[in-house]
Formats: structure tokens, C-alpha cells, sequence
């Protein structure tokens, strides 16, 4: 693991304040922030405001207790608690994607309040499948994009939106490169190194974030590998938070070489087909993203995608990262679990917050895993 680049990422994810009044300077234009996951930064761009994901690391609860229920997950939490005491206030907006019934609530609590001055949902389909569930996401794209619009003053028009797929590409085409590294080419970066520069990326403008990711694998291509040896595991999950349990992982000996989390592999792979109609090559990204829980597939793909994985890079176990009161990845746990059990496959079950005290509880038990892979 390289401190300084690490050092380095992280301190740019803490600041996305900092990076959103250097580049109000120069451009004067709107940051609209957006919450995990899904969102299609692409049109915030587009419609000329700077896309800033609300991370939301390192929140002390206080005042989101009295505006939302204490058994809600911590990240729900963190960006309430974020807007309440008006530390977003760097942002002109938020964008707040369905994904689950807890942002559901989270959208009409934050618009009731008002904590800033826009504040737009989007509605993301619950279905994969069948042509309507394409012609409905793009409606809500198009709705999306008015309304943006009418924020920013600008429309994203389909050459605008050109603009923002090819860069928004070239974004997810290094960490992709990133991710590569870890699978196929084991000791040259760690697991801590990838998920900081995925939260760089994203706490900066799309042009900084790109320099920065190239001069990151430039670095890294050339480093002398440490010898890896220990048992492979994949993560699966939505976040990998708080980031300091990847070096419990790592520490422990485990070789993380691939993650399935939403806020991992999800975001970084498969590109939008920037041939097509912009807004139809949205629309199809969001169709055809790996599997996520909540979104009805008749097919059982969450767990034959998991096995494929597994095989693919020879795991020999599964440490699933869900945050506590998470009903969609608690609910969809269970079966994942029995999917692996008949596998033989091991799996390690981590709950997570992002307001954990001590990690040392979760220490014994990666520990534990780890031997047990051995
Ligand atoms: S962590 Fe789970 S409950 Fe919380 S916002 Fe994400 S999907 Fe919803």
C-alpha cells in the first residue's frame, strides 16, 4: 500500500467543499450533489452544473435523530444529518435516487425542510426487464433534465450530453484500468488504494479527477509487486465504509481482488454507449448494470452472478459489507448465503456503519475468516 497516494485520495474525498468553491471561482456555475447510487452524472454535467457525490465519511450524528428515524442506515443518516446542520451548503442541490423506501423518505423529509434551495428525485426503474421499463427511465431522464435545467439555465441538449457521456467514460474507462490492477496483478496496489481513488474521483470536477487517475496508474503500472500470497475473497455490498475496515481486510492477509459493491464495480464498469441517442444510452447503462437488490429480475442473477465472479478469479470466500438497517441487502443476504453454502463457498457477513467506534470487534472476526480460508 503506497501512504502517499492514499494520503492523497483521501484527502481530496474529505474536501469536496474545498473543490467545489475552486471551481465556482473559475466557473460560476452550480454544484448539485447526488446520493448513492445510480444517479447519471452525465446530465448534471451537461445541464452545466459540477456533479459532487455526497459521500457523507466521518458524520457525528446529532440533529438528523429529530428529523428521521434512529433505525434507518447510517448513511441515509449522515447525509440528513449533513443537510440538517447546512454543511451542503456549498451545494446548490441534491439529487436523491429510489433506490430503496429509506431514500424514498429521505427525499420528501429533505424537501419538506427545504435545506437547499433544489432538490429533485429520481425514480429509477424496479424492473430490468421488457421494453417499457427503457421508455419509462428515459421519461424520467427527460423530466429530470428539465428540471435540472431550469436550476441551471441550461438544457442538456443531446451535444452537451455527448460531451459529458465521452468524459464521464474516459472517468470510469481508468478506474476500470484501476480495477484491473488489483484482479490481475496482485501485489501492485491494494484494495484501500482503489476504493480511495473511486472516492477521489468523485469528490472532484470530471477533468481533475481524470489527470489525477492517470497520474495514480502511471505511478502504479510501474511499481515492483509485493509478493501476494494470502487466500482471495470478493467483496459484495453496497459501500465499502468506514474505507479503514479494507486495511483490517487487507491486514488480516486476505487479497481482495475483485468487488461486486454498488459503490465499487457497479459504478466503475461498462460505459454508455456513446453512439446512441444520449439519453436512450442512459437509459440502457442503467438496464443493463450488474444486478442490484431491489430491482426485480425474474431471473436468480444477484447469486449466478456472484458465482461467476468467483470462479472467474478464483475466490475462495465472500465477505459481504451491509449497513446495519439496510432492509433491501439484509433481505437479499439470506439468499445469496444459501446460494454459496451449496457452492461450498465461504462467506463472512460484516455489518457496517459509518459511525463505527472501534473496528477491532470486526478485526477478530476478518481475522478468524481469513484462517479459516488459509
Ligand atoms: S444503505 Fe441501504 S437502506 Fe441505506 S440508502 Fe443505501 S440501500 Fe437504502
Amino acid at each position: 500500500m503506497n501512504r502517499e497516494w492514499l494520503d492523497q485520495f483521501e484527502a481530496i474525498s474529505r474536501d469536496a467543499a474545498g473543490a467545489v468553491a475552486r471551481w465556482k471561482e473559475k466557473s460560476g456555475g452550480k454544484a448539485v450533489g447526488w446520493m448513492l447510487t445510480d444517479v447519471p452524472e452525465e446530465l448534471i454535467l451537461a445541464a452545466g452544473a459540477l456533479p459532487v457525490a455526497v459521500l457523507a465519511e466521518g458524520v457525528t450524528l446529532g440533529v438528523a435523530d429529530k428529523h428521521f428515524q434512529g433505525f434507518a442506515c447510517s448513511y441515509s443518516r449522515s447525509v440528513l444529518e449533513l443537510l440538517a446542520s447546512r454543511r451542503l451548503s456549498y451545494l446548490d442541490g441534491i439529487v436523491v435516487p429510489y433506490i430503496c423506501d429509506t431514500t424514498r423518505a429521505l427525499d420528501l423529509v429533505v424537501k419538506h425542510h427545504r435545506f437547499l434551495p433544489f432538490t429533485e428525485c429520481l425514480r429509477i426503474p424496479k424492473s430490468t426487464l421488457g421494453a417499457g421499463a427503457l421508455s419509462y427511465y428515459r421519461q424520467e431522464l427527460l423530466r429530470l433534465a428539465a428540471s435540472l435545467a431550469g436550476l441551471t439555465g441550461t438544457y442538456p441538449d443531446q451535444a452537451r450530453l455527448r460531451e459529458a457521456i465521452q468524459l464521464l467514460n474516459r472517468v470510469r474507462d481508468r478506474l476500470e484500468r484501476i480495477r484491473r490492477l488489483l484482479r490481475d496483478r496482485p501485489g501492485l496496489l491494494s484494495a484501500s488504494e482503489y476504493f480511495a481513488a473511486l472516492r477521489a474521483s468523485l469528490a472532484l470536477p470530471k477533468e481533475e479527477a481524470l489527470e489525477l487517475l492517470e497520474r495514480f496508474l502511471a505511478e502504479a503500472e510501474k511499481r515492483v509487486p509485493v509478493p501476494a500470497a494470502g487466500p482471495v475473497v470478493i467483496l459484495a455490498g453496497k459501500v465499502a465504509e468506514p474505507p479503514a475496515l479494507l486495511e483490517v481486510i487487507e491486514s488480516a492477509g486476505l487479497q481482495v481482488k475483485e468487488d461486486l459493491l454498488v459503490l465499487g464495480g457497479r459504478y466503475v464498469t461498462g460505459g454508455v454507449d456513446a453512439k446512441l441517442d444520449p439519453l436512450e444510452a442512459l437509459a440502457r447503462r442503467q438496464l443493463q448494470q450488474w444486478p442490484m437488490v431491489g430491482v426485480w429480475d425474474h431471473r436468480p442473477r444477484r447469486a449466478d452472478f456472484l458465482l461467476e465472479r468467483i470462479a472467474a478469479v478464483g475466490a475462495r470466500g465472500v465477505i459481504f459489507l451491509i449497513q446495519k438497517f439496510c432492509e433491501p441487502w439484509e433481505i437479499d443476504y439470506p439468499g445469496m448465503k444459501e446460494a454459496l453454502d451449496q457452492a461450498g463457498i465461504p462467506s463472512l457477513r460484516l455489518e457496517t456503519e459509518y459511525q463505527m467506534g472501534s473496528l477491532e470487534p470486526l478485526r477478530t472476526r476478518v481475522e478468524a475468516f481469513a484462517e479459516m480460508l488459509a
